[in-house]
C-alpha cells in the first residue's frame, strides 16, 4: 500500500489491460487517485462495468476515487487505407477532399473542409509523428503533399498539421451524447477535448447541470489553446497538458517551456493541472523506464504539477500495476524536493489567510493542515502554496471529495460540518484525534481554515492554531 500523504495525484487510464475489478484495487493501492475512462474507445457496457469496479475498490479502500470521462472530440484522421499501402520519401502524394479508398498515391481525411485553409508549406504528421508531409500545391479537390518521412500509411491513422489549427472547435453529436451520459452516471470531471478558446468549455458546462457540476478539465492540445491559455484557464475547473497532440500542433522543442507556462497559470487560478502523455511510456513494454522518462516526471513535479497522467501505460501496458508503483516512487521522492510557492497577488482576504495558514503551519511545527470546504476553494487556494503538511479537507459535499481528488496535496474526506464556531474547532480536535490515518497524539498541533459563516463559497477567513 503506498503512502497514504503521497502528494501528487496519480491518473491512471483504464484499458483492456487494467479494467477488472481486481487490477483497478490493485492500482488505487500502488496509488492511482483518479481513474480516466478514454471516450474515444470504451463502449458503453465497458464504462458501466468500470464505474462499479471503481466504486467498490474506493469503498473497500475506505478512500475516495475519482473518475475523469475524457471526450473523444474531433480528431482528424486519414480515410480507409488498401492494404500494405507505402509513402516513399521525395514523392509527391494527394490529400483528397473526396471520400476514396486510400493507397501510396493519394488519401482522404475525414474532415476534408480542414484542406480549404491548410497554407502551403504547412508540416502535416502522420500517426504519432511517424509519417511527415509538407503542403506544395494546392488543387480543386484537395492538396498535393511532399512526402518528408516515408512510411507504413495505415487507415484511420491520425491527422495533425504543424502551427496552424485544422478546424474550428465543435461538439460532435457523440462528445454531446457522452456529456450527458457521463454526467447522469455521476462522474467526478469531463476532460474536452482540442480546445480552441474559453467558449468551447462555456459550451461544454451549458450541458451541464448547474447544480453539483464535474468539473470541466480543459486539455490543451492545440497551438490556439496555447494562444488562449489564461483565458481557458480561467473559464475551466482544471486543465490537462495533453502533450501527445499538443505535440504535433506546436514546434516540438517549445513543448518543455509550453508545459512550465501551463503549470504556472494553473497555479496562479489554483486550478489543478494534471501533466500528460508519454510520462513513462517505456513501461508500456519493458519493467523498468528510461532514466529520461524517470526525469520527465518529478521535473514536471518540481513545476508544480498537481497531478501526472498514465495512458497506454496502464490502458494496454504489459505492466499496469508495475508502472503506477514506480510513478509512486519518483512521486515521494521528488515530494520531499517540493518547496513552498509564494503569491503576489494577495489582495484578496482568501489568499492573505490561505497564506498565514502555510505559515502558521510552519512556525508551530504543524502536523496537518485540516480545511473545512464546501466547494474546494479553500483546500485549492491552500494547495497552491505546496505547504509541507497534509491538507486534509472536510467537505459535506460528497461531489467536492471526487474533485479535490485533483488536486495536489489534498485529502479530502466527507464530514458534517457544523456552522458554529466552537463546533466546527470540536469537530477538527475530533477528526484529528480519532481518525485511524491521521491519529494525532497528546499535544501535537494542527492549524484549522474554513470560512465563517460555513457554506459561503470563497469566503475563506479563519487560520487557527489548535493542539489535540
Ligand atoms: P488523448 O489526449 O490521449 O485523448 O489523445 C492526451 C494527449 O493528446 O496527450
Ligand atoms: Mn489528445
Amino acid at each position: 500500500m503506498t503512502n497514504f500523504f503521497k502528494k501528487v495525484k496519480i491518473v491512471a487510464t483504464l484499458g483492456p489491460a487494467s479494467e477488472s475489478g481486481k487490477m483497478i484495487l490493485k492500482l488505487a493501492k500502488s496509488g492511482v487517485d483518479v481513474f480516466r475512462i478514454n471516450l474515444s474507445h470504451a463502449t458503453d457496457e465497458e464504462i458501466k462495468s468500470r464505474l462499479i469496479n471503481i466504486k467498490r475498490a474506493s469503498k473497500t479502500l475506505g478512500r475516495p476515487l475519482a473518475v475523469l470521462a475524457d471526450l473523444a472530440g474531433i480528431k482528424i484522421r486519414i480515410g480507409k487505407i488498401a492494404p500494405d499501402s507505402k509513402i516513399k520519401n521525395g514523392e509527391s502524394v494527394r490529400i483528397s477532399s473526396r471520400q476514396i479508398m486510400g493507397s501510396g498515391k493519394e488519401f482522404s481525411v475525414n474532415f476534408p473542409k480542414i484542406l480549404e485553409n491548410i497554407p502551403l508549406g504547412a508540416d502535416i504528421y502522420l500517426g504519432d509523428g511517424a509519417l511527415k508531409l509538407k503542403v506544395r500545391r494546392k488543387i480543386k479537390d484537395g492538396a498535393i503533399a511532399e512526402v518528408i518521412k516515408g512510411g507504413n500509411l495505415i487507415s484511420g491513422m491520425g491527422f495533425s498539421a504543424n502551427t496552424i489549427n485544422l478546424a474550428n472547435f465543435t461538439l460532435s453529436a457523440k462528445d454531446k451524447n457522452d456529456i450527458s451520459k457521463m454526467a447522469e452516471a455521476g462522474i467526478d470531471a469531463i476532460a474536452v477535448s482540442f480546445v480552441m478558446g474559453k467558449k468551447d468549455i462555456e459550451a461544454v458546462k451549458k450541458l451541464l447541470p448547474a447544480k453539483n457540476r464535474p468539473l470541466v478539465i480543459a486539455k490543451i492540445e492545440t497551438d490556439s489553446s496555447v494562444k488562449n491559455a489564461e483565458e481557458i484557464i480561467k473559464t475551466a475547473d482544471g486543465v490537462m497538458i495533453a502533450r501527445g497532440d499538443l505535440g504535433l500542433s506546436v514546434p516540438l522543442a517549445e513543448l518543455p517551456h509550453i508545459q512550465k507556462s501551463l503549470i504556472a497559470l494553473s497555479l496562479k487560478y489554483a486550478k489543478p493541472v494534471i501533466t500528460a502523455t508519454q510520462m513513462l511510456e517505456s513501461m508500456t513494454n519493458n519493467l523498468m523506464p528510461t532514466r529520461a522518462e524517470v526525469t520527465d516526471v518529478a521535473n514536471a513535479i518540481l513545476d508544480g504539477t498537481d497531478a501526472v497522467m498514465l495512458s497506454g501505460e496502464t490502458a494496454t501496458g504489459k505492466y499496469p500495476e508495475e508502472v503506477v508503483k514506480m510513478m509512486s516512487e519518483i512521486i515521494e521522492e521528488a515530494d520531499q524536493k517540493v518547496s513552498f510557492r509564494e503569491f503576489s497577488e494577495e489582495n484578496e482576504i482568501a489568499d492573505a489567510v490561505s497564506d498565514s495558514v502555510t505559515h502558521l503551519a510552519e512556525k508551530v511545527g504543524a502536523k496537518l493542515i485540516l480545511v473545512f470546504t464546501k466547494s474546494g476553494f479553500t483546500a485549492r487556494k491552500i494547495a497552491r502554496r505546496r505547504p509541507h503538511q497534509p491538507i486534509i479537507a472536510i467537505s459535506p459535499e460528497r461531489k467536492t471529495i471526487g474533485k479535490l481528488n485533483f488536486t495536489w496535496g489534498v485529502y479530502p474526506l466527507f464530514g458534517k460540518v457544523h456552522k458554529n464556531f466552537y463546533q466546527i474547532v470540536e469537530e477538527a480536535k475530533k477528526i484529528a484525534r480519532d481518525n485511524p490515518v491521521l491519529k494525532l497524539k497528546k499535544g501535537e498541533s494542527f492549524v484549522i481554515s474554513a470560512g465563517i459563516p460555513f457554506g459561503k463559497s470563497g469566503a475563506t477567513n479563519l487560520a487557527l492554531v489548535e493542539k489535540v
